[in-house]
């Protein structure tokens, strides 16, 4: 093998990735550009393209509103079922509705109405703003009587279980946290922290967004309550795909979706004048789902289940540990420092970088100007430079370049030539 921190090295690890083969399954028509960025918009697969031709062609042109029979009725169920073997649910447990947020607004609102007496939320002070407006929207709406606590990070990075466990009392309705944190990619322990709010008698709701499609996850093991998660990011199912909820079987028939629409109604087409709840999942639907954008997740789905998230782990694990090896050897010396749990366990499949000077490094980054290759990380306040690894298509190469790239900023002190306003999307 050649010397560790060379790019024949890196050349090297690609050859032997034993899951290289799935990088061609992408558009990539840029071979120069390196992205890092899969974790928040995963790249396009060229099946999708096929996919969406086939919806918008044959089922929308050809067949026209005979397709809501043939195909779309039931997408969103089939292509739970799909999700659940990725998150390890059974089948009629999982399917695909609306955005995060909104799954998470309903099964909140629903847990919310049969906790009787049990007037406390639990989450953390890492987790996605978003999560914490819905929960902030909530206790609104339910008349300020619940209380929000926020398990607050020492570190920014990391957080205590035994802080939480000292939080998590008869007074809990729900703990809701994400499985892997947006900015840090700490990773919680799901089966752990389930069972100790089983053990209070509270319920657990686990957003997956940034570890599903990364990261092995059994939610039957774990015995989860209820989960949610996006699909735009690991799963690359694209901007704006819808995404999915999860409720475990038994719990089904006790909440109540507080969104009721026809979607959930058991014979939609009959139009009857009330309401029916519909048996299982199906009840958490409300209204007509984006079609289009439902189908492009089915090839996606298929990549992640063929190449088998316990090699997509590996590799994520792999290229996590060489990215800070890396970073360790060229730019800990210029101000970085890691912003990621040290141990791969306690990580999910990004490593953010944290330098007070991070957004205009970032800059930087993807000025095209500056050096050999644009590089696409992303920002996140204040100072976080998150580099995403989608082990279907990441190489070993383009982390080498991205770290190459940013000694190379610093050594030159190019970032400093960039203002320090922000954009509106970063
Ligand atoms: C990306 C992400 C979301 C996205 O929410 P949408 O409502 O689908 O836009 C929600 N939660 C977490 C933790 C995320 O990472």
């Amino acid at each position: 093998m050649s010397e560790k921190f060379s790019l024949s090295h890196a050349k090297e690890l690609d050859i032997n990735d034993p899951l290289r083969e799935y990088r061609d399954r992408f558009i990539i028509n840029d071979h120069q550009l390196v992205y890092l960025d899969g974790n928040s918009l995963g790249r396009l697969p060229l099946q999708t393209i096929k996919t969406i031709d086939t919806t918008v062609q044959e089922q929308w042109g050809d067949r026209l509103i005979r397709s809501w029979n043939e195909a779309w009725y039931l997408q969103s169920s089939r292509l739970g079922k799909r999700i659940a073997q990725i998150i390890g649910a059974h089948p009629d447990e999982v399917i695909v509705s609306d955005s995060t947020s909104v799954n998470l607004y309903k099964l909140v609102y629903a847990v919310l109405k049969i906790m009787d007496g049990r007037l406390e939320i639990i989450s953390d002070d890492m987790n996605f703003p978003s999560d914490l407006y819905i929960l902030q929207g909530l206790i609104k709406q339910f008349g300020e009587v619940h209380t929000l606590r926020l398990l607050k990070s020492a570190d920014g990075i990391s957080s205590d279980m035994t802080e939480l466990l000292r939080m998590i009392n008869r007074k809990t309705a729900l703990v809701t946290l994400s499985h892997v944190a947006f900015k840090s990619a700490y990773m919680y322990d799901i089966d752990k922290v389930t069972e100790l709010a089983h053990m209070h008698g509270s319920l657990v709701l686990w957003d997956l967004s940034h570890s599903v499609g990364a990261v092995p996850i059994s939610l039957k093991r774990a015995n989860v309550d209820l989960a949610i998660g996006c699909t735009y990011k690991y799963l690359n199912g694209g901007p704006g795909s819808p995404a999915f909820l999860y409720v475990r079987k038994d719990l089904q028939e006790k909440l109540e979706n507080p969104i009721q629409g026809w979607f959930g109604d058991q014979h939609p087409f009959e139009f009857k004048l009330h309401y029916r709840t519909a048996d299982g999942i199906r009840k958490f639907l409300t209204g007509t789902p984006p079609v289009v954008s439902v189908s492009t997740l089915e090839p996606s789905l298929d990549l992640v289940i063929e190449a088998g998230i316990g090699a997509i782990r590996q590799k994520s694990v792999q290229q996590s540990e060489y990215l800070i090896s890396l970073a360790r050897e060229w730019l800990f010396s210029q101000g970085f420092r890691l912003g990621s749990p040290e141990y791969a366990e306690k990580r999910g499949s990004h490593v953010s970088l944290k330098h007070a000077e991070a957004y205009r490094i970032c800059k930087a980054l993807i000025d095209p100007e500056v050096g050999n290759r644009i590089v696409i990380p992303d920002f996140r306040e204040p100072n976080n430079i998150r580099l995403g690894l989608s082990p279907l298509y990441t190489t070993y190469e383009e982390i080498y370049s991205a770290v190459d790239q940013l000694r190379y900023i610093m050594e030159n002190k190019i970032y400093e030539k960039y203002p320090r306003t922000r954009d509106a999307v970063t």
